[in-house]
């Protein structure tokens, strides 16, 4: 008979009622292979904590994504956000199905351009472009998304010093029934000034104007705020055609869509809230479809996806350091990984999961990472099997944003590993060591002690 593994004991608090109109939510079994690869195996070999990305995720997800858009829609782009995950291997998975690059600073344009993707299909956003930068995307024939009036004038004026005209769109800012309200990018639509950024361009006759471009915020849970969109910059395409004659090549719609995620505080699961990318493919479609946009013409449709693209596609696994008690007796469980790693936490209640076989008994528990800093808190209040130290977890759905935004904060960061589609281990980012952040130090001779 086999051995039976030592359980510690556990205290419940019963609760009157169920705390949660399904009940308890709980898991009901442990995560223990991400793309039919062992976990423990993996953290054996790569360390603890680990990043885990899979291809095929990523894949799977894009597929469906633009299936939703091309069945709808005659042409049909989207451009890689890279601030979302700039991993390298991770941006040519998005490349390699045909996806541009949209990039928000000198950093991600150059990225891109080692990356191999040709520059007239970078997209340029973000409010920061130097004089430098906007001669390079010129030069190089990229997309160039004006965010303010300063850029305009800027661009009118080296235009003169370059053969070719440089491409331009404007970023437009509106009211779509969302807020806050993001009008601190581009042109605001309601006030007017975009359609007068539009007029100046076509006025100045220096820049090609062969877009129109929007990003109205992240984590949109209504689809319909998409049509909005889409129709306020349709109105701004058609103005521009009777007034000018002029022909847009795009029309981008940013980025936005909501994950699978749980929002902090909300009630339901993300999962089960979360529009499809079949509801924001057919309010943005139909937009376009049903304005005044000449049918013969019909601009082709961007979209600049991040975290619906990229989240279900990354994990974490970690290690239980320990288990305590709290002063007021709420049970608390240590891990290995914390907020430097998981930015993410504190905007979602994330799925975490065991990754080992687990008894039938459960406990609320907070959940701690290892920094020495009190807001080191993956999850205030978590119902999950008893985990002892050494026992393994993962943190599902935290691709998007996680692998740009993480902090080098008391700790080194781990490994990242791609399960590849033919289930192959790669490290595409290793994890680093004291001289990866030390390197860049010097100490003045005065002050050494050795
Ligand atoms: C961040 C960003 C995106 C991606 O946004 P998601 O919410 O991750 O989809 C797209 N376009 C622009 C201009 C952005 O700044």
């Amino acid at each position: 008979m086999k051995k039976l593994n030592f359980e510690r004991p556990i205290i419940k608090k019963l609760n009157v009622g169920p705390s949660h109109k399904f009940g308890l939510k709980t898991e009901f079994e442990p995560l223990t292979h991400i793309d039919e690869i062992s976990v423990k195996d993996m953290l054996s070999e790569y360390g603890s904590p680990l990043f885990i990305i899979s291809e095929k995720s990523i894949r799977k997800t894009y597929a469906e994504a633009k299936r939703a858009f091309e069945t709808r829609y005659p042409k049909v782009q989207f451009a890689w956000s890279y601030k979302t995950n700039y991993l390298n291997a991770v941006c040519n998975v998005f490349h390699k199905e045909g996806s541009w690059a949209e990039v928000v600073s000198r950093f991600e344009y150059d990225k891109a351009v080692d990356n191999g993707v040709d520059g007239n299909k970078i997209i340029f956003n973000g409010p920061e472009k130097t004089e430098d930068d906007l001669n390079l995307a010129v030069e190089n024939g990229s997309l160039i998304h004006i965010d303010h009036f300063d850029e305009l004038y800027t661009l009118i004026e080296i235009a003169q010093k370059h053969k070719k005209k440089p491409k331009v769109a404007i970023r437009v800012n509106m009211d779509t029934g969302i807020y806050p309200m993001w009008d601190r990018f581009g042109f605001n639509y309601e006030n007017g000034e975009a359609w007068e950024a539009v007029n100046r361009i076509m006025m100045s006759n220096k820049l090609d104007l062969v877009g129109l471009h929007t990003h109205i915020g992240t984590f949109i849970m209504t689809a319909s705020a998409y049509a909005i969109a889409a129709s306020k910059l349709a109105d701004l395409a058609v103005n521009l055609r009777r007034k000018y004659n002029h022909n847009l090549n795009y029309i981008d719609i940013g980025g936005g869509f909501a994950s699978r995620n749980t929002l902090k505080g909300s009630y339901l699961l993300g999962i089960d809230t979360s529009p499809a990318f079949d509801d924001y493919a057919e309010a943005i479609t139909t937009s376009l479809i049903n304005s005044q946009l000449d049918p013969e013409n019909m601009p082709m449709l961007i979209l600049e996806t991040g975290r619906a693209l990229i989240d279900d596609a990354g994990s974490l696994a970690g290690t239980v350091i320990a288990n305590k008690k709290l002063s007021d007796g709420r049970h608390a469980t240590i891990v290995n990984f914390g907020v430097n790693l998981l930015f993410t936490a504190f905007w979602y209640e994330h799925k975490i999961t065991p990754a080992q076989e687990f008894s039938q008994h459960s406990e609320t528990t907070s959940l701690f990472g290892p920094l020495c800093m009190n807001i080191d808190q993956i999850r205030e209040s978590i119902y999950l099997p008893a985990l002892k130290k050494g026992d393994n977890v993962v943190v599902s759905r935290i691709g998007a944003y996680n692998m740009t935004q993480w902090m080098q904060f008391i700790t080194l960061r781990p490994n990242v590993v791609m399960i590849d589609t033919k289930q192959n281990v790669h490290v595409i980012r290793q994890n680093e060591t004291n001289k990866d952040i030390t390197g860049l130090e010097s100490v003045p001779e005065h002050l050494k002690l050795k």
